[in-house]
């Protein structure tokens, strides 16, 4: 499929009206100082709003391109125009890992604080904020418990809520869900979607699952290593946010065999 063409002059990555960011990348390289070539010639517009999954092989780069998003690794090649790497206010991004990584010692609510707190935010200026944020993850009942008295797919609720909590303008999702079981992930799924519709923001979310990525997003972009490049687009033209059905759908089904196969080639393309 053709790549979304990158415009000649700057990008614009703030929509009018909208206060989602998107984020530009234009033949991005990336090598290691180990000298391995992670990524090359990446050419990738995330438009302000859009929902745009990074799926492929173990390897090939997806996680190097989220953080060169976020501004936590510099491109060695190439040109990045993304609210990581330009002057933005604290908060505008967020980014969630696999591990949900809550403070053991620190309870729901002080968690999910964290971001607000080191911003400067009274316990007290942060509570409204804080408790929308849980309220949107289905977690203000238990905002006073520890993280060890919770399950899984509720740990991974607050490390959401905690994500959420800064109102992001782009949220990076590295693998968030991979690890738990498919009926939490798929409650997890819906929650980040009705997230998304209410709040705006700009998602790009990395996944090793064809139904997560043909379910959640606007566009999966399928990516193939020994260098990390983009072999693949997808649009998905079902109207969002989804619901339940969609994923009994036929044209989910067909969207899903489309991915397997550009998935499964995208494993075996050397280059
Ligand atoms: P993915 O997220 O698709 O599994 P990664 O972005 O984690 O892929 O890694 C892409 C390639 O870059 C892999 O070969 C990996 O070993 C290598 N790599 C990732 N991080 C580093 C690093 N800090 N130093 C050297 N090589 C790295």
């Amino acid at each position: 499929m053709p790549m979304m063409p990158v415009a000649d002059g700057p990008v614009t990555i703030a929509s009018a009206g909208s206060r989602a960011l998107g984020v530009v990348f234009e033949r991005v390289e990336k090598r290691y100082d180990s000298g391995r070539l992670a990524l090359a010639g990446i050419d990738l517009c995330v438009v302000p709003g859009e929902f745009v999954s990074l799926l492929g092989p173990s390897g090939c780069g997806k996680s190097t391109l989220l953080r060169i998003a976020a501004g936590l690794e510099q491109a060695s090649g190439g040109r990045v125009q993304s609210a990581g790497s330009e002057a933005s206010a604290p908060g505008d991004v967020a980014f969630v890992f696999q591990e949900p990584a809550l403070m053991p010692w620190a309870s729901v609510f002080d968690n999910v604080w964290l971001p607000l707190r080191l911003a400067g935010l009274t316990r007290s200026q942060a509570r409204e904020a804080v408790m929308a944020s849980l309220a949107s993850v289905g977690l203000a009942d238990v905002a006073a418990a520890l993280p060890h008295t919770l399950s899984g797919g509720m740990k991974m609720r607050v490390s959401v809520a905690r994500a959420l909590v800064t109102r992001p303008r782009l949220l990076l999702m590295d693998e968030p869900f991979g690890a738990l079981d498919e009926i939490t992930r798929t409650r997890l799924n819906a929650d980040l979607l009705s997230s998304w519709a209410q709040w705006g923001f700009t998602v790009l979310f990395v996944t090793h699952s064809v139904y997560e990525a043909a379910y959640l997003s606007q566009r999966v972009v399928v990516m193939g290593s020994t260098p990390g490049r983009i072999l693949h687009e997808e649009r998905i033209a079902q109207a969002t946010p989804r619901e339940a059905g969609f994923r009994t759908s036929i044209g989910y089904a067909q969207t899903c065999a489309r991915l397997s196969a550009a998935l499964e080639s995208a494993s075996g393309a050397m280059p």
